[in-house]
């Protein structure tokens, strides 16, 4: 299970479409058993969205669009901007966290997005966090 990957699908109009409602400008999102990119995936990408696909497969798919709906609710309360309460949900922490690490799938453990949860930023996580926010808010 731990190799198994989503369907990637490329030049797609759908994160066009969530983009209308989310509260980031979406290039690729994963769901179920499918990626959907409007463009071409680079490696980066593909990695960030297999973290997803493997923590949808740990919670059954539907129980983590529960928590992740409800982890992002909670932080949209807790820190009023709607950019930095997804980037504060553990499942993302964990993806942009490790997307950059070729061998993180393969080493990755299971349910490793629950070490996020409430965990203090370290400083590498933090500087990645600011300057994600300072280029979303600027584009
Ligand atoms: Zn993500």
């Amino acid at each position: 299970m731990k190799n198994w990957k989503p369907f990637f699908i490329e030049n797609s109009r759908v994160p066009v479409i969530l983009s209308k409602i989310a509260p980031i400008n979406i290039w690729a999102i994963s769901f179920g058993i499918w990626v959907w990119c409007r463009g071409e995936l680079s490696e980066q990408t593909k990695r960030h969205e297999t973290i997803h696909f493997q923590q949808q497969l740990e919670l059954g798919f539907a129980l983590q669009w529960a928590i992740y709906a409800f982890s992002y609710l909670y932080h949209l309360v807790k820190l009023r901007d709607p950019r930095e309460a997804y980037y504060d949900i553990s499942f993302e922490r964990e993806a942009y966290g490790n997307e950059a690490d070729k061998n993180y799938l393969e080493n990755r453990k299971r349910y490793a997005w629950v070490k996020y949860i409430g965990r203090e930023y370290d400083y590498k996580e933090r500087i990645k966090r600011a300057r994600r926010l300072g280029a979303s808010r600027s584009s």
